[in-house]
């Protein structure tokens, strides 16, 4: 049997809504509203409605988990407390208070983005949704996010954690993976928010998604949409949403080098741009399939970087998996350097010390192969 929320819901997008789902939605509404008012966590960007800070934290919480995010977000609103402090930074800076946090592209596209509000919207974020997401970095959720927590604009904002709550409590039982389906959630969070308190509203699915609509265990017993929801009453909830499986990850290698003189070692800045656009790693560059590692190591030390050395020993291999590469990086210690760099495609370069070169903004690769060197 249907359950009366999921065919209720359905009608959500009919060209006017009947008086029997307006009431279903305001009950929702006020809900999780009241579950959300006496168990939110208290985070610290819950403490402010400053849409700078808002922003940075909706940011650093893409792909990173909210107990890791909480130090890294306080510190940053120490050294850049305001939009203007962060557009006039020097990005290495910027880059820095990153670290750990990884994906640096995020980094740089709220650097990018910090300085187009200065020069071009006064230093005020826009308000509207679109607006924002012509901004560097904001996509379509973080929008939703920033217009409706910052600005209390009836705006939706689907995350994953969103996606598990809407699909269990609608019984939707669809590959989420499919575009017409993650449509119909984006129209049905659209609904939701076009009531009182929507920045509040989307936090409350999102609080929901996250304590107590987990992937695993969801403590329905504990939730205030229970009496409503579809998955409960099936008993399927651990196996919503469904998702078809993504393609593995393609495999790919790579080869970089320590290479020191008189006491410093180089390390060359990738292009701006691309993946890890900007960061630091050890010279090397990828090897094409029926290279040797070693060949693939001297070939582009002498075509990047104008440079030869008379050793290379192998001291070992690391792993890092990408969103769609998983990349082997054959990590190599160089003896005896000849010739002076001449960089072909390499933004910059720089002899440091082992300690100036952890300074340095570098990606997950890098650090395991520093890890590996001991460095
Ligand atoms: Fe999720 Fe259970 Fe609440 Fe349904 S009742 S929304 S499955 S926690």
């Amino acid at each position: 049997m249907r359950s009366p929320v999921r065919a209720v819901y359905s009608l959500c997008m009919a060209e006017s809504i009947s008086a029997e789902t307006s009431q279903l939605l305001t009950r929702t509404r006020s809900m999780l509203l009241d579950w959300y008012d006496s168990h939110k966590r208290d985070l610290p960007w819950r403490r402010t409605r400053d849409p700078y800070a808002v922003w940075v934290s909706e940011t650093m919480l893409q792909q990173t988990r909210v107990e890791t995010v909480i130090p890294y977000y306080e510190r940053f609103l120490v050294r850049f407390p305001d939009v203007e402090s962060l557009a006039s930074a020097e990005s290495e800076e910027v880059y820095a208070l990153w670290t750990a946090l990884g994906y640096y592209s995020r980094a740089r596209n709220l650097q990018a983005a910090a300085r187009v509000v200065v020069e071009e919207h006064g230093g005020r974020l826009p308000e509207e949704a679109n607006a924002l997401r012509g901004l560097q970095g904001v996509g379509r959720y973080t929008a939703g996010a920033l217009a409706s927590i910052a600005f209390d604009r009836p705006e939706p904002a689907v995350d994953g954690n969103v996606v598990r709550v809407l699909a269990r409590l609608l019984g939707v039982r669809k590959d989420t993976g499919r575009k017409a389906v993650m449509d119909r959630f984006w129209q049905i969070a659209a609904e939701l928010a076009r009531g009182p308190r929507p920045g509040q509203l989307n936090q409350a699915l999102m609080e929901l998604g996250a304590m107590v609509c987990r992937p695993r265990s969801p403590v329905c017993q504990a939730c205030p949409l229970e009496a409503l929801c579809d998955a409960a009453r099936v008993g399927d909830a651990e196996a919503l949403p469904k998702k078809s499986k993504k393609k593995p990850p393609r495999p790919v290698q790579a080869v970089a080098g320590w290479i020191e003189r008189r006491g410093r070692a180089l390390v060359v800045q990738r292009p701006h741009g691309g993946l890890l656009g900007g960061m630091w790693e050890l010279p090397g560059g990828g090897i094409e399939d029926g290279t040797g590692a070693e060949q693939a190591l001297r070939h582009h030390l002498a075509q990047r970087l104008g440079l030869a050395v008379t050793h290379a020993e192998q001291v070992g291999e690391v792993e890092h998996v990408f969103t769609h590469r998983r990349l082997r990086l054959h990590v190599f210690r160089c003896g005896p350097v000849s010739g002076r760099v001449r960089r072909s495609d390499l933004a910059s370069h720089r002899w440091l010390s082992p300690a100036g070169i952890a300074k340095l903004p570098h990606g997950g690769p890098t650090r395991k192969a520093l890890a590996l060197l001991g460095r």
